[in-house]
């Protein structure tokens, strides 16, 4: 080896570490943004290390592919909204997978066209080849899928038809039997051709009977097929680094999946098969019997601001209110007056896992206010007011008592439990899941209708005169 192999591998070492550093502080809230920079910084080394790499014939394309990627990933960066991350992050899969479908395609055509030798495609690289495309192949339009049905461009319900599932399953069967075909004859390229074919069509068909509220959790199980096909282009190119970090991204996106299904007390098959949402609004508590009761500003002001202890339980609307920030400017008022503030945290609030720390962190709220749902849900029945901001799914209490509710079983925020409620919405749209909530036709709640920054804003003003 001579000095460039050696810092080469230097670079992919010290990436590899830095992601799993990058990583481990990504799993708090605190030390997130210092795990975001490591990560970065070890993408940087095991770029530098790559483009030093002497199978590099020449730099034109590479640059070329850098100045448009950078372009496109700064333009997203800086014009996406926070409430379209998970859209964002749909595209990024398809990119990454896409880029490992094609790299796997351009070995294979190498070795089947005189340009490597056919006789290095053996049993092995033909198996991590084939893995890799795909794995590739279906992340790409799986994801896109995804990204269209959350940006709204196609129907976001569940898209089902009889044999649905038995259809699906034996094109799988089909695409992973030319897999294992291929293994064995690797020079079958018709055998090839149809395999990625297949793997691209049922991306498409896996994704289509998945409910919009299940998203998210596609989302991450694709981000973990994408790592998966990237592992195994490390195989196939022989680099060290593209299987470390693939392998990292697929099984955390892997994990992050099931913690999801558990925040939402269902299976991942139910998830992957169970077509949520196609029939949730019939089997739910729609039909709702009674009034919801109107609240008025200066009433909710007085309640905050004679209160011992309030909880405020964001949601997705705090999100696209973008209220944070005036909402920790109402939390300070009420601290200065003597009255104990808490924050109440679900993990799936919102859109994406973790997007209420996030949206807090940015507001600078103590870590110290927020408290997850094991540890608030006793706090509720000494809560003088729970204060629900653009939150819906995650406090509906149909989940803990109706037994017949697409949600039942999924942990909920129990602020109904409060001496007294008082909702931020704009007016009666539905949570995610599309489902009625009970809570808002509850004697303990009153609604305060409008958009929750204004309303919050207002309420600012109001509790100072009080
Ligand atoms: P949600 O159930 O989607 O409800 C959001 C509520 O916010 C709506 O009822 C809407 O009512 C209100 N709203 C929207 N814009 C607003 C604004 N500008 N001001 C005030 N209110 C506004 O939200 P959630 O309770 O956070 O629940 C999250 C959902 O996503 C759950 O179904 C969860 O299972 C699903 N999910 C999340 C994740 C994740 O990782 N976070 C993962 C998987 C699934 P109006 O239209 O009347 O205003």
């Amino acid at each position: 080896m001579n000095y460039t192999q050696y810092f080469i591998e230097f670079t992919y070492l010290a990436a590899s570490i830095l992601f799993i550093l990058g990583l481990k502080g990504l799993s708090h809230p605190e030390s997130a943004k210092r795990g975001m920079h490591l990560a970065e910084f070890g993408m940087l080394m095991a770029i530098i290390g790559t483009l030093l790499s002497r199978e590099i014939v020449s730099y034109e394309w590479i640059i070329a592919g850098l100045i448009v990627g950078g372009a496109l990933g700064g333009a997203m960066a800086y014009w996406v909204p926070m409430t379209a991350m998970p859209q964002r992050t749909a595209l990024s899969h398809a990119f990454g997978a896409f880029a490992a479908a094609l790299v796997g395609i351009a070995e294979y055509y190498n070795y089947t066209h005189g340009i490597k030798p056919v006789g290095d495609l053996t049993h092995l690289k033909m198996g991590a080849m084939g893995f890799e495309i795909m794995l590739g192949a279906l992340t790409t339009t799986g994801s896109l899928m995804a990204f269209a049905k959350l940006q709204g461009m196609v129907r976001g319900t569940p898209l089902i038809y009889k044999g649905q599932n038995i259809f699906n399953m034996l094109l799988l069967a089909t695409t992973v039997g030319l897999f294992i075909y291929l293994i064995f004859v690797p020079t079958a390229a018709v055998a090839f051709y149809v395999m990625l074919a297949l793997a691209f069509i049922f991306g498409i068909l896996l994704v289509l009977p998945i409910g919009a509220a299940d998203m998210p959790v596609v989302m991450s199980l694709l981000n973990s097929y994408a790592g998966l096909a990237a592992a195994a282009t490390g195989f196939v190119l022989s680099n060290n680094v593209l299987i470390i970090a693939g392998t990292l991204d697929g099984f955390s996106g892997f994990i992050l999946s099931i913690l999801m299904c558990r925040a939402m007390n269902r299976s991942m098959t139910n998830v992957l098969f169970g077509a949520f949402g196609s029939v949730a609004i019939s089997a739910a508590s729609d039909g709702q019997e009674g009034a919801m009761r109107e609240v008025s500003l200066e009433d909710v002001a007085v309640q905050l601001a004679y209160a011992n202890q309030v909880v405020f339980v964001p949601g997705y609307g705090m999100a696209t209110a973008q209220a944070q920030h005036i909402v920790r400017e109402l939390a300070d008022i009420l601290e200065k007056r003597g009255v104990s503030v808490k924050y109440a945290i679900h993990p799936v609030a919102g859109r994406m896992p973790g997007h209420m720390n996030v949206l807090l962190a940015e507001a600078n709220v103590p870590y110290s206010s927020l408290y997850e749902l094991e540890q608030i849900n006793p706090d509720f029945p000494s809560t003088d007011v729970a204060v629900v901001i653009g939150a819906n799914d995650v406090v509906n209490p149909d989940a803990r008592d109706n037994p017949n509710s697409p949600i039942a079983g999924m942990p909920i925020l129990e602020v109904d439990r409060a001496r007294s409620v008082v909702v931020l919405k704009r007016g009666k749209g539905k949570g995610f899941s599309g489902l009625e909530n009970p809570l808002f036709f509850k004697p303990v709640t009153g609604m305060l209708y409008g958009d929750a920054k204004d309303s919050l804003t207002k309420l600012v003003q109001a509790v100072q005169h009080v």
